[in-house]
């Protein structure tokens, strides 16, 4: 017997029938003997619909109140799907955030979890075996405020109670079946990957793969909790672990070079030109930035010619773009460049791999591959299981079948 999580994503949970077959696919877990707590989503989108009648009332709306109204649609789906468990014989009681609790810090609309008290629902599974359906995405603030935790969230949630339960696994039922060397709509050689590292998943999910919120990774390598990607349509027969694991380095045995190639579209180009080259220059240009609460990514500056003037490109959200060119464009007379220049038609492609910790070659391979394409680079930063380069966007697609043959990823 053990402890799992399981956790139902939007379009799992889509519509009554998918709620029943979500019902069959827990009773089976149960009938299996393990004790088992789901985390679900609202029905695919419920949360946009939600979130597009706060903005439709107000663009500048009080965040507590945004996070009443968008915390609703897992509200529907934990009840539902309780319900449908019960249809099924299965003793089962829904949990909003702030009945488990699940206690949040108050930033609303991307508020942290801070603990969870799972004494009542241990309680439960123990003594008659029920199964408790926790609504996703949202818990409850120390002033008793019902908080949503960013999109996606739900990710995270499943992740925590599995942390806080002391699960043998969380598994994320999702409408794909694991998670893929690179975007298989994009390259139709593309693998699933049978498991790999924390670390990675945390580059992939960060620059750009979108199968896992981020911050469900942060947690998951921090609590050592081992997660698995899956599909709800899909019974793959015949193993044991039928998606991705997400798990420690030391559950893997062959690590490839470069396990999986991430892209985003979401990424701007900013290059101030002819700033002065002084200490002190970069922290006045990125201060404004931040106090604006602008994330800031990739950033190059060149050395200078003439030990006078240099120039500074970094990368920002598509999203932010505007925003950036105003501080920049304000702080002007303080900054003291000559000109700047933004570019939104640009994408950030990424190699990732524990295995680059031990071998050369990783990054020149990349280089090597988008030459042989007519490909430009045009900024580039490396971390230790990471290669990121910026490329016009139209060569996106490009870009990711070059490198997914020449990293050896192609399927056969
Ligand atoms: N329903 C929320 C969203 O769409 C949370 C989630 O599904 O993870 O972002
Ligand atoms: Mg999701």
């Amino acid at each position: 017997m053990a402890r799992l999580v399981l956790k139902f994503g939007g379009t799992s949970v889509g519509d009554i029938e998918r709620i029943k077959n979500v019902a069959r696919k827990v009773k089976q877990e149960v009938d299996a003997g393990h004790q088992v707590a789901v985390v679900v989503s609202a029905m695919s989108g419920v949360t946009n619909q939600l979130v597009d009648y706060c903005r439709s009332i107000s663009k500048l709306h009080d965040a507590r109140e945004y996070d009443a109204v968008v915390a609703s649609g897992e509200q529907v789906t934990s009840g539902l799907l309780a319900i449908a468990l019960q249809d099924l014989g299965i003793p089962a009681r829904s949990w909003q955030g702030w009945q488990i609790p699940i206690i949040t810090d108050d930033t609303h609309a991307k508020a942290r979890i801070q603990r969870i008290d799972t004494t009542e629902v241990a309680k439960r599974m123990d003594e008659t075996g029920e199964v408790a359906v926790v609504a996703g995405f949202q818990g409850v603030s120390e002033r008793a405020r019902i908080a949503t935790l960013g999109r996606g969230g739900s990710d995270t949630s499943a992740v925590a109670l599995a942390a806080a339960l002391n699960a043998e696994r969380c598994d994320i039922y999702t409408d794909v079946d694991g998670v893929y060397t690179t975007d298989p709509r994009i390259v139709s050689k593309a693998r699933k990957i049978p498991r790999i590292t924390y670390e990675e998943m945390l580059e992939m999910a960060s620059q750009g793969a979108k199968v896992l919120q981020t911050r469900s990774v942060e947690m998951a390598m921090k609590h050592r909790v081992r997660v698995q990607v899956l599909s709800t349509f899909e019974q793959a027969p015949g193993s044991d672990y039928p998606g991705t694991l997400v798990v420690d380095e030391d559950e893997i045995v062959e690590q490839e070079l470069v396990s999986g190639i991430a892209y985003s579209r979401d990424e701007a180009k900013v290059t101030l030109v002819g700033v002065e080259d002084r200490p002190g220059v970069a922290a006045r240009i990125f201060g404004p930035l931040t106090d604006a609460a602008i994330n800031v990514d990739m950033i190059v500056q060149n050395v200078s010619e003439d030990g006078k003037t240099t120039d500074m490109t970094f990368t920002v959200g598509k999203a932010d773009l505007d925003r950036t060119v105003q501080v920049l464009e304000k702080a002007k007379g303080e900054l003291n460049f000559r000109r700047l220049i933004s570019d939104a038609n640009v994408s950030k492609v990424s190699v990732i791999g524990v295995g680059m910790r031990s071998h050369a070659g990783v990054a020149q391979r990349m280089f090597k591959a988008l030459a042989d394409r007519g490909i430009n680079i045009q900024v580039i930063s490396t971390s230790e299981i990471k290669v990121s380069v910026l490329v016009a966007e139209e060569y996106t697609e490009l870009a990711l079948r070059a490198l997914h043959t020449a990293y050896g990823l192609d399927a056969a």
